[in-house]
């Protein structure tokens, strides 16, 4: 296929280097990050996006994808498909679709599970949101850059999904370090709990993978002095966008709006930027109750 891919971040460089190792035609874009090795270089968005059978996006958010949107909508041909790989509000997802559709493109959104390390090896999750047809199209791509697809439904259900996803993964993170610290205040070596939580009712990925403990468990980032992995602030993004989502939708989400409150706190203001996300159980280590 000729692909376009524009945004060729800590992700989207990966994930199109991978499409051109599979022999597709991949013409990238990006306004700061180099083109990786068999990548064509386009001069601007449009470009990118003339002739092309896929244009896939990924980018940092809703506003910026809607004006990436704006650029490329009138140079892709008729029945090519639009695939934004981002992570963004739902309405900018079906916003974008909308217009996808006038301009009889077809619209999917697929944001995607698995970090760097997936983009990199080729294992992302995709939860896709669009047309039977689209999702056919753009399925042995993500059978490249990915292990897993998911097709949700219609068109910003790729993006409902992953902000549920993430809202669960916050929320039992917070749990799961606010339990390892009161275990350590308890007397309760660390070890022992992982050995009956990972084996008993508690037990989660958040527990189980990616132990925010250090020397527990597989390797994660919390054997790294809290290198991400999956940052922090990200997490915040994904917290706030379910948020936004809920509050749309009149949904009471109270775990989800919790979490969201201390991923900003840790954020903003007690040096959690730029540490995995499961550096919260430091933070939890070092409070008292108030
Ligand atoms: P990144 O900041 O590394 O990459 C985004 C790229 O988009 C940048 O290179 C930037 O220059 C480019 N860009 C911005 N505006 C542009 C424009 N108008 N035209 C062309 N290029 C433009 O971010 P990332 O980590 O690659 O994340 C991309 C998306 O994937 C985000 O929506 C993020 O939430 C999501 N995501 C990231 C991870 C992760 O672990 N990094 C995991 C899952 C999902």
């Amino acid at each position: 296929m000729k692909i376009g891919f524009i945004g060729l971040g800590n992700m989207g460089g990966p994930m199109a280097a991978n499409l051109a190792t599979a022999g597709h035609a991949v013409t990238g874009f990006d306004l700061t990050a180099p083109c990786p090795e068999g990548v064509t270089v386009a001069s601007n968005a449009a470009e990118c996006a003339t002739d092309v059978d896929v244009l896939i996006t990924m980018l940092p958010n809703g506003a910026i994808l809607r004006s990436v949107a704006n650029e490329v909508m009138p140079a892709l041909k008729s029945g090519a498909a639009f695939l934004d790989c981002s992570t963004v509000d739902v309405e900018s997802a079906r916003a974008v679709a909308d217009q996808a559709n006038a301009a009889d493109v077809l619209a999917l959104d697929a944001p995607v599970s698995g970090g760097i390390g997936g983009a990199v090896a080729g294992t992302l999750t995709f939860m896709v949101g669009g047309s039977d047809a689209g999702f056919s199209l753009a399925k042995p791509l993500f059978d490249i850059m990915g292990q897993k697809s998911v097709h949700c439904g219609p068109s910003g259900n790729g993006q409902a999904a992953k902000i549920c996803n993430n809202m669960i993964l916050g929320a039992t993170m917070v749990a799961t370090c606010e339990s390892i610290a009161l275990a350590d205040k308890l007397g309760l070596d660390r070890q022992a709990l992982f050995d009956v939580v990972s084996t008993s009712s508690g037990s989660s990925w958040s527990m189980n993978t990616y132990c925010p403990a250090p020397g527990i468990g597989p390797q994660s980032p919390s054997d790294n002095d809290y290198t991400p992995g999956f940052a922090a602030d990200l997490m915040l993004k994904d917290l706030r966008l379910s948020q936004q989502a809920a509050q749309s939708v009149d949904a009471d989400t109270p775990m989800g709006k919790r979490a969201t409150e201390l991923y900003a706190s840790f954020v903003e203001d007690e040096g959690g930027n730029g540490r995995d996300f499961s550096a919260m159980l430091p933070r939890f280590e070092k409070r008292g109750r108030t």
